[in-house]
C-alpha cells in the first residue's frame, strides 16, 4: 500500500539568528527575506514547483509568505494555492506562520469589488480567508489609496478587521505620504496601530527614500517591507545577455520589454562587477542595498524556482 508521507519541515529553520528583525516598534519579529505570492502561485502555474518554493522558504525561517485578493492569474487563484498548501504542508505550522492579503485593486465585477469602500474590504476579507482556508489572517492590507472614499471609512474597515479577530494587525501599501500620516494617526487614536507599509524600494526606485515616507515610518516606529526589491528580476543576472524564453519579461505581463534600456543594463552590469568583487550574487548585492536602508523590516521576493530563492536568501548573514 502507498501510504502518502505529511512533508515535515526542517528543524534547522530557525538556526539562522540574522534572520529576524523587529518590526517598526511593534511585538513581532519578521524575516529579513519574505516570500511573495503576486506570480509564480497562480493556477496556471504547476503546483508542485509553488509548492517546494514554499517549502524551502519555510524550512529556511521565511515565516512571512505575503499575498492579495487578485494575485494569481486568475484572481484569487494565489490564496487557493495558500489553502492548498495549508492542506498538503503548513496546517501544523500555522502558529510559526506570518501570513497577509490585501484588497484594493480590482477583484469582483461591478461597484463593490474595487477600491477602498467598507463593503469591499470586509467582503474581501472574508473571501481571502475562504480561499486561503485560513481562521484569521496575521495582517491585512489597504492595497492602494481610493481617492474618492473617505479616508476614515477604509481605515475604519481596517480597525473593525480587527476587532473582529479576521486580521490581527494591519498596513498600508502604496499610499502617499500625506494620506500614510492620516492614516498612521487615526489608526493609533483607536489602538489599533499601524503595523507596517508595504512600498516598492530597489536601486532603481528609490521613491520611498525620496518622498520622506521610510524616514515617517522610521520615527513613527512603522516597519516598511520592500516589494519588488529586484525589480520584478531585472536587478539580478536574468537580463544580462538576453530575455530568457521562461523569463518574467517574456511572458509580456507586468515587466515589459521597453524597461530594458541600455542605462539600466549599464546599471545592472555596474551591480554585477561589484557583486563579483565582494564574492557575492548580483541578486545577493541588489538586496542587501534594500536591506541597508536604515527602517527596512524586510524584502518581499519573488521566486519562480527553488534556486532563485536560494540566491536571494544568501542577502541575510548567516
Ligand atoms: P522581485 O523584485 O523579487 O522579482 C521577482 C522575480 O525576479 C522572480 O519571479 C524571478 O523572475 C526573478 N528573480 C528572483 N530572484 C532571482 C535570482 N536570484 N536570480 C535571477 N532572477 C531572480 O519581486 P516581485 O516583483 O515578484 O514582488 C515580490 C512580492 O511583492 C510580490 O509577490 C507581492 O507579494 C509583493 N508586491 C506588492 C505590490 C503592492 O502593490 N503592494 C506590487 C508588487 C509586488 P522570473 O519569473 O523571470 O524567473
Amino acid at each position: 500500500m502507498n501510504i502518502r508521507q505529511r512533508w515535515i519541515a526542517s528543524e534547522g529553520r530557525y538556526d539562522n539568528n540574522a534572520m529576524y528583525q523587529r518590526c517598526g516598534r511593534s511585538g513581532v519579529l519578521l524575516p529579513k527575506v519574505s516570500l511573495g505570492f503576486w506570480q509564480n502561485f497562480g493556477a496556471n502555474d504547476p503546483y508542485e514547483r509553488s509548492r517546494l518554493i514554499a517549502q524551502y522558504a519555510f524550512d529556511h525561517g521565511v515565516t512571512h509568505f505575503d499575498l492579495a485578493n487578485n494575485y494569481g492569474p486568475p484572481y484569487g487563484s494565489a490564496e487557493e494555492t495558500m489553502g492548498r498548501l495549508m492542506d498538503d504542508d503548513l496546517r501544523p505550522y500555522r502558529d510559526e506562520l506570518f501570513i497577509s492579503s490585501k484588497a484594493g485593486y480590482d477583484m469582483w465585477p461591478g461597484p463593490y469589488g474595487n477600491w477602498g469602500s467598507r463593503k469591499y474590504l470586509m467582503r474581501s476579507v472574508e473571501q481571502s480567508l475562504r480561499r486561503m482556508k485560513l481562521d484569521y489572517l496575521d495582517l491585512f492590507y489597504s492595497h492602494r489609496l481610493d481617492a474618492e472614499t473617505p479616508l476614515e471609512e477604509t481605515l475604519e474597515a481596517l480597525v473593525d478587521i480587527v476587532r473582529q479577530g479576521k486580521a490581527l494587525y494591519v498596513g498600508i501599501s502604496n499610499w502617499p505620504l500625506e494620506q500614510l500620516a492620516f492614516g498612521y494617526a487615526y489608526l493609533r487614536a483607536r489602538d489599533v496601530p499601524l503595523l507596517i507599509y508595504q512600498g516598492r524600494l530597489n536601486l532603481l526606485d528609490r521613491k520611498p527614500v525620496e518622498t520622506g515616507i521610510l524616514k515617517f515610518c522610521r520615527e513613527k516606529g512603522i516597519g516598511f517591507i520592500a516589494f519588488s526589491p529586484l525589480a520584478q528580476g531585472l536587478l539580478t543576472d536574468r537580463y544580462v545577455d538576453g530575455i530568457s524564453p521562461d523569463s518574467r519579461m517574456a511572458r509580456a505581463g507586468s515587466l515589459t520589454k521597453d524597461r530594458l534600456t541600455p542605462e539600466v543594463l549599464d546599471a545592472v552590469r555596474d551591480l554585477q562587477r561589484q557583486a563579483k568583487a565582494k564574492g557575492r550574487s548580483t541578486a545577493e548585492e541588489a538586496l542587501r542595498w534594500v536591506l541597508d536602508q536604515e527602517g527596512v523590516t524586510s524584502v518581499l521576493v519573488g521566486a519562480s524556482s527553488v534556486a532563485q530563492l536560494a540566491d536571494d536568501l544568501k542577502c541575510v548573514e548567516v
